[in-house]
């Protein structure tokens, strides 16, 4: 189980969530079997996805990010639901590049800066919002904050992180997201900028014990901070036979009419390792619905 926890400062001039999503990204390095550069890059899209979803207001609201820099990695897809249970998708899941010039996974390089940062958010209504935003440097932290400062007007701080062990498995993923309430006093944005100026990375902060609780009071010294909720998020997709089915409908009568000439097809989850098979059968049901 991942660890989320949402606070608000007292004087009701900034929020700030922060979540422990090791779990979160494990899951999806041993689904998707992504290299150490790829697992980084679907991490922290992973991270901040659960973070957004959380944040939003319906029990049925979701969001989705898509990041797609024409880097060699091609789309990365992350999708949360208001709980913050995050699931994702990477086009390319292997990828293998040299560490950049700080000696880090280049996330940026796998990326690419050329292309955008898209968030869809699904409120319930008849369209979902959406915003799309230039990549600023494909590292996913800073595009989500040009995200926040453009598309949603709400200045805001970003940090995400994830730690590849040698094995390729996840020894920690992380992430916080502060900002800024509608009036905040400069004197906010002063303290803020003073207290982020010398924290430690998220993974270091994990890996040194901290829960997310320590994280938001390490970052915001200055503030006293009220809890607002906290949750334990996971990877969860919602995938069924019945959604499947529904996907099924959307690819037109030709295309059925020669799947079900097929013994079987199998149909394979984006997000999790789920198949669902159908015969001929089955698909020959599925056009009878579909006209
Ligand atoms: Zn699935």
């Amino acid at each position: 189980m991942g660890h989320l926890v949402r606070y608000i400062s007292t004087d009701a001039t900034l929020s700030i969530m922060a979540i422990d999503s090791t779990d979160i990204v494990y899951e999806a390095e041993k689904i998707h079997m992504t290299s150490a550069v790829v697992s980084a890059a679907l991490g922290r899209l992973l991270t901040a996805a659960s973070m957004m979803g959380a944040a939003l207001k319906g029990e049925e609201d979701s969001v989705t990010l898509r990041i797609n820099g024409g880097g060699p990695v091609g789309s990365v897809i992350a999708v949360s639901d208001s709980k913050g249970n995050a699931r994702g998708y990477v086009e390319q899941p292997v990828v293998e590049l040299p560490l950049n010039e700080k000696g880090k996974l280049d996330v940026a390089g796998a990326v690419g800066k050329d292309g955008t940062l898209t968030v869809m958010k699904d409120l319930g209504l008849k369209e979902p919002y959406i915003g799309s935003v230039p990549i600023q440097t494909g590292e996913i932290a800073e595009d989500i904050t040009a995200y926040f400062a453009i598309s949603e007007q709400i200045p805001t701080v970003c940090a995400l992180g994830v730690l590849v062990d040698t094995d390729l498995s996840i020894k920690a993923a992380g992430g916080f997201i502060i900002q800024l309430l509608p009036f905040a006093p400069d004197e906010t944005i002063d303290a803020v900028e003073r207290c982020i100026k010398d924290i430690p990375s998220v993974t270091q902060m994990l890996s040194d014990g901290m829960t997310p609780e320590d994280i938001c009071k390490k970052v915001l010294p200055e503030f006293e901070l009220e809890l607002l909720d906290s949750s334990e998020p996971a990877y969860v997709c919602n995938c069924s036979r019945e959604r499947t089915v529904r996907a099924l409908l959307t690819v037109g009568i030709e295309e059925l009419q020669s799947m079900a000439e097929d013994e079987k097809t199998e149909v394979c989850c984006h997000f999790c390792p789920k198949r669902y098979i159908f015969t001929g059968d089955d698909i020959r049901q599925i056009i009878e619905q579909a006209k």
